[in-house]
């Protein structure tokens, strides 16, 4: 059985560390080092070390042998408990430095604005990156982003609460999507929010959106995220499994990624879920800011179809209930419908029947003629009604759905995602009859 992906995090001299996933038998030392190389890129770094669970020692690696011990040392130190619950704590590795710059930015802070072991983005001359960790006022007063820079393009969408539209910020050419939300609060509580955001600073993962920066302006905050020219993908469904089976395996990449960071999701759902051309498939909106989620849900009433039972009826409930919205997401992405039969589209925005549906209805079943007994399987096991006896963490990363799906199915992604925005293009060109 091979091992689950897990969190390395490199730790810096300043505190910057980076959190980068990566799959035991897809990570190299060189890569490693290239990773490292793109977060340090002023210092020459050709090894680095780790601590000996054992006795605390530093441990020095220096090449593909040298990193298998320390792989090794990591996974057999790891609780049982750790283990059955398919969350690891992140392997913290510490870069040697080989020389120390002349020029050093002292407040570069490396953020992830590529996926996987891709390098790290330059900002353009003269640009500093966001602090990790600075003071409030860094952030709204020289933080990166900021309204007057950004040229806004056209609106993409609109969800709960905010509009979505794509944006060009000037200063770096970049392109990004921005999330402008109205709300009505008092400034310690909008202080609250941009402190809460500054984690997902530290996100690195190709399975999770890019984040660039939030600030507030007036009554609204603005949230500039990586652009994904497929968009999400409701727009798609139904989705063949050939495909869906790919997608389902960057999400819960992606979901593994950040539970391992002790951050839920909360809103899986497909508009949750966006893609790219490239074939890229990344999480967003997660709900890391519990007090920008308690800002939109007092102004605006949310949908909740995909909520698990446990949560509708106000139960503790942890990372079992983001299982069961991950089936219900699954379930109408290959179907097109909601996996609950007396859900019609208008009784779909009825909080108190859509309540009554999931708690009341045992939920439906993929067809077995168009669908693989797996994939039938694995979507029937997410949505048991008792979280007790739902597919476990450990029991989905190991499923015999996701094990003939990898994360890694860009190309037939790619290929699909250009094909059908080609479709939707044409059918909203052909004239209405
Ligand atoms: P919801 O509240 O339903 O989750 P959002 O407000 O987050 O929706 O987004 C609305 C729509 O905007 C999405 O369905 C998607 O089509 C588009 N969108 C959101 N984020 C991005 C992004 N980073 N890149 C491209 N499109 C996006």
């Amino acid at each position: 059985m091979s091992e689950p992906p897990f969190t390395i995090r490199i730790h810096t001299e300043n505190n910057q560390d980076m959190d980068w996933m990566v799959r035991l038998e897809d990570v190299t030392f060189r890569q490693t080092l290239e990773v490292i190389s793109s977060l340090l890129p002023h210092v020459t770094v050709t090894a680095f070390e780790y601590e000996d669970p054992e006795d605390g020692d530093h441990i020095t690696v220096r090449s593909d042998e040298e990193m298998q011990d320390m792989f090794s040392a990591y996974f057999r130190e790891l609780s049982e408990e750790d283990r059955t619950r398919g969350l690891f704590p992140p392997l913290i590795i510490y870069p040697k430095m080989g020389k120390t710059p002349q020029n050093r930015n002292i407040h570069g802070l490396k953020i992830k604005t590529g996926g996987g072991s891709q390098a790290v983005e330059p900002l353009p001359q003269g640009q500093q990156r966001q602090e990790v960790g600075g003071s409030i006022q860094t952030i709204m007063q020289c933080g990166n982003i900021n309204e007057a820079q950004l040229h806004f393009l056209e609106p993409v969408g609109s969800g709960s609460g905010g509009r979505v539209y794509r944006a060009l910020h000037r200063p770096s050419g970049r392109v990004m999507a921005v999330k402008v939300i109205q709300l009505d609060i008092s400034p310690a509580v909008q202080k609250q929010i941009i402190c809460e955001l500054e984690i997902l600073y530290k996100c690195n993962s190709r399975a999770i959106i890019a984040f660039y920066g939030a600030f507030f302006q007036e009554n609204r905050i603005s949230i500039c995220t990586e652009f994904m020219d497929g968009g999400s993908l409701d727009r798609y469904m139904p989705i063949p499994e050939t495909v869906l089976g790919g997608i389902a395996a960057c999400i819960v990449e992606g979901l593994i990624y950040m539970w391992n960071l002790k951050i839920m999701h909360r809103d899986i759902k497909p508009s949750n879920v966006l893609l790219n051309t490239a074939g890229e498939v990344k999480l967003c909106d997660f709900g890391v800011s519990v007090q920008l989620v308690k800002s939109i849900t007092t102004t605006f009433v949310g949908t909740n179809v995909y909520m698990a039972p446990e949560r509708l009826q106000g139960k503790d409930y942890g990372k079992s209930a983001e299982i069961w919205s991950l089936g219900v997401t699954l379930f109408e992405l290959a179907s097109g419908i909601l996996p609950f039969q007396s859900l019609t589209s208008e009784l779909k925005l009825q909080p108190f029947q859509v309540m009554q549906c999931i708690l009341e209805e045992t939920p439906l079943v993929l067809p077995t003629e168009q669908f693989s007994p797996e994939f039938v399987k694995f979507i029937s096991q997410c949505m048991h009604k008792d979280p007790e006896t739902r597919l476990s963490i450990n029991d989905m990363v190991n499923h015999e759905f996701l094990h003939r799906h990898t994360s890694d199915s860009s190309t037939v992604i790619s290929l699909w995602v250009k094909r059908r925005l080609q479709e939707i293009q044409q059918q909203n060109r052909a004239p209405q009859s």
